[in-house]
C-alpha cells in the first residue's frame, strides 16, 4: 500500500494572499499557512523581511506592496537560510541583504543541498524555478543586533539574534515603538513547526524566553495569521513552545528507554496530532522533525544536512 504523498508534493492548491497594514508603513503578507513576508517603510527607503522562494513569487508580492509605496528597497532582511525564504532575493534590487553571521556560513555549507531538498518537498512554492539566479548571499551579517534608523521620526527597526532555534542563525525584526515583531520561523501562529534543522532545547527555553520578553503586541510568525494583541502574541509563542515541549517529552522518553526512531515518531505524532494535526504542513514536517530531534538527543550537536535523497529515505522509513 502506498504511504502518504512525500512532504508537500501533493499540496498543489494556491493559497490566498492577504496584505495587512499593521501600523503606518508596516506591512505583512500572509498566505493561509504558506511562508509570510513583510515590509517596513523608512523615511525614504523600504526594509523588506523575507524573500519567498523565487524572484517570480517575490515580484508578485512587490507588485502588491507597490500599490502602497514606491520607495526603493534599501534593506532585505532574511531571517534564516531556508530556500523558500531567500531564493527570491534578486527581485528586490536591495542595496543591502542582511542576515545573521551563522546564516552566511550555513548558505556556504548547505545552501545548495537545502535548495534541492526544499524544491522537492514544496514544489508549489517554487514558482518558475528557472528565475532563481543562484544562491542568495548576504552583503551584511551580524552576531547580536543590527539597528536600522528608519528616519523621519519613524524610530528604529532592530534586528536581533535570540539564540539557536529553528536553525542556527534565526533573527527577528522588532519595532519597539509600535511593539511589532516579525519572528520568522521561530514562532508559528496556527501552523505546524518545522524543526528538521533545529536546536529543540535551546529554542524551547532561552530563545523563546528572549522573544517573549520583548512584549510584542503584534506578531507576524513564519506561517499563519498575524497575531494581534498581547494575548494572541503570547498564545503564538506558547503554542510554539508547547509543540517543542511535547516533542522533547515524547521522543525523549523513547530515547531514554532505548527505543527506536520509529517509536519516537509514533509517540510524538500521536501526542501532537489532536492539537496540531490539522494545521498546515504538520504531516510534511513530522518525519524530519523527529529525525533531527533524535539526533539531538543522541548527542549530534549540529543538524545533519538534508539532501533530496536523505529526505526520501527518512520519509519512507517514517511516513511511507
Ligand atoms: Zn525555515
Amino acid at each position: 500500500m502506498p504511504g502518504k504523498a512525500f512532504a508537500s508534493s501533493a499540496d498543489l492548491a494556491a493559497k490566498e494572499q492577504t496584505l495587512e497594514l499593521l501600523a503606518d508603513g508596516v506591512y505583512a503578507l500572509t498566505a493561509e499557512g504558506d511562508p509570510n513576508v513583510g515590509a517596513v517603510e523608512g523615511d525614504d527607503f523600504l526594509v523588506c523581511f523575507e524573500a519567498l522562494a523565487t524572484p517570480v513569487a517575490a515580484r508578485r508580492w512587490l507588485a502588491r506592496l507597490r500599490e502602497h509605496t514606491t520607495k526603493p528597497v534599501r534593506y532585505l532582511v532574511l531571517s534564516h537560510y531556508h530556500a523558500v525564504r531567500v531564493l527570491g532575493a534578486s527581485a528586490f534590487g536591495a542595496e543591502i541583504v542582511v542576515t545573521h553571521e551563522n546564516t552566511r556560513a550555513l548558505v556556504a555549507e548547505r545552501g545548495q543541498q537545502d535548495w534541492e531538498s526544499e524544491y522537492a518537498r514544496m514544489p508549489r512554492l517554487f514558482e518558475e524555478p528557472a528565475s532563481i539566479p543562484g544562491l542568495t548571499w548576504p552583503t551584511a551579517a551580524f552576531t547580536d543586533t543590527f539597528t536600522i534608523d528608519l528616519g523621519g521620526g519613524r524610530g528604529d527597526l532592530v534586528l536581533r539574534y535570540c539564540g539557536r532555534g529553528h536553525t542556527e542563525g534565526d533573527i527577528v525584526a522588532w519595532l519597539p515603538a509600535q511593539q511589532i515583531l516579525f519572528a520568522g520561523d521561530l514562532v508559528e501562529a496556527q501552523a505546524a513547526l518545522y524543526t528538521g534543522d533545529a536546536f529543540h532545547r535551546d529554542w524551547a527555553s532561552g530563545t523563546l524566553d528572549a522573544l517573549a520578553v520583548l512584549g510584542a503586541r503584534t506578531l507576524v510568525g513564519g506561517r499563519g495569521a498575524v497575531a494581534r494583541g498581547a494575548d494572541a502574541c503570547a498564545a503564538a509563542i506558547g503554542q510554539t513552545r508547547n509543540f517543542l515541549d511535547v516533542m522533547l517529552a515524547e521522543a525523549g522518553a523513547v530515547h531514554e528507554r532505548g527505543g527506536t526512531l520509529a517509536e519516537a515518531f509514533s509517540a510524538a505524532h500521536t501526542a501532537l496530532a489532536p492539537r496540531y494535526g490539522r494545521w498546515p504542513i504538520f504531516e510534511h514536517c513530522m518525519p524530519f522533525n523527529v529525525s533531527r530531534l533524535w539526533d539531538e538527543l543522541s548527542g549530534i550537536e549540529r543538524p545533519r544536512i538534508w539532501t533530496a535523497e536523505r529526505d526520501r529515505e527518512v520519509w519512507a522509513e517514517l511516513q511511507g
